[in-house]
């Protein structure tokens, strides 16, 4: 992990914090039925984390657009509706909202390769660990993506903004599971912090203003 390669920004281009959604700005819900840790399936479940909202703050105060990078395959696998989506999305922009701030982007993966619904059956590059999504949203965003940063909570964040090339901050804690996979997927994050609440301190520590 490398600790002390400053920020470069682009002359002209602006820089980005990409976001993972789900683990990082809100919580993950242990699903009864199938036994396992995932992403909420509905707005009712969603719980944005209370730091979410001052570190967005602090994020977009250092120079940074914060923009939300996701792979949101429940709509394909009908696990929840375009509408509930729409309604969870809904609820973290007003808690951003209430907490004096908001996002410049969000961009999200629909795709499955395996979709219960037809129009989301694809193989895309824009399903993380592909690096589609980032590329697109640095494009349509003006951001230099070398100088820019791409926060998650799993490896298939770290690899995804690998291959699109910017520098990779895992949300977590180390575990003897998470190094052995680091070691396996030959992914390993530049950065690694308990939660987005760090990332302003990390920011400011890589050079920031
Ligand atoms: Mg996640
Ligand atoms: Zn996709």
């Amino acid at each position: 992990m490398r600790s002390t390669k400053g920020i470069e920004a682009g002359p002209q281009k602006g820089r980005a914090l990409f976001v993972d959604r789900d683990g990082v700005l809100n919580d993950l819900v242990y699903n009864e039925e199938e036994k396992q840790v995932t992403s909420p399936f509905s707005a009712r479940q969603l719980r944005v984390f209370p730091y979410v909202a001052p570190a967005i703050r602090a994020i977009r105060e250092l120079g940074f657009k914060v923009i939300v990078i996701s792979n949101q395959p429940g709509v394909a696998k009908r696990q929840f509706t375009l509408a509930e989506l729409e309604r969870m999305n809904v609820k973290i922009r007003k808690e951003l909202s209430k907490g004096g701030t908001s996002l410049d982007g969000e961009y999200y993966c629909m795709h499955h390769p395996e979709a219960l619904i037809r129009k989301y059956r694809a193989v895309c590059n824009c399903r993380k660990p592909e690096p589609g999504l980032l590329i697109r949203a640095a494009a349509e965003n003006d951001i230099d993506i070398r100088a820019s940063y791409f926060v998650g909570d799993a490896l298939v964040d770290v690899e995804a903004g690998k291959r699109a090339g910017c520098k990779t901050i895992l949300v977590g804690h180390m575990t003897a599971f998470l190094a052995k996979m680091i070691e396996k997927e030959r992914v390993t994050p530049d950065f690694m912090v308990p939660s987005l609440k760090e990332v302003p301190k990390l920011l400011r520590g890589l050079g920031a203003q």
